[in-house]
């Protein structure tokens, strides 16, 4: 998505719980439980995916979208498909994403990622805006020279 920024990568955090899970530090009653909130979340909002389950091996994750930010008002907090995510993201300044995977087969839930959308992202006043910030990063880096 055109203004998407900030994004948070949660895989390292995700690869270190399934090490722990194999390992036997953790069992899967710790990480398997999806609420029923977020399993109806996926069922009526969630983004299929082409990945496995990586504890059952038997369904294919489910994405939920959640969204965050005081624009959204009575909104905040609640799942949206990703096909509403342009949308918000052109009339809203700023809000905030969280992607949560889920398998409706076994329970298990891990945070994905996170991440920044609306007009806030974009650049102001299009090639226009692009030249002023040529400009800005001109001036800064005559006056690094200078400090030389
Ligand atoms: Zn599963």
């Amino acid at each position: 998505m055109r203004t998407q920024r900030q994004v948070v990568d949660y895989s390292l955090r995700k690869r270190a719980v399934l090490r722990e899970l194999l390992a036997g530090r953790v069992g899967t009653y710790d990480v398997c439980d999806a609420s029923p909130y977020l399993k109806n979340a996926a069922r009526f909002h969630g983004e299929p995916t082409d990945e496995r389950c990586p504890i059952c091996r038997s369904e294919n994750l489910i994405h939920v979208h959640y969204i965050y930010g005081d624009e959204l008002k009575q909104s905040a907090g609640q799942a949206r498909t990703l096909a509403e995510l342009p949308v918000l993201a052109m009339t809203l300044r700023e809000f905030q994403v969280f992607v949560v995977e889920v398998c409706l087969g076994c329970d298990w839930n891990h945070l994905v990622e996170q991440y920044l959308l609306g007009r806030d992202g974009l650049v102001e006043g299009g090639p226009e805006g692009d030249a002023v910030g040529g400009d800005v990063s001109g001036t800064v880096r005559r006056r690094r020279e200078a400090q030389r």
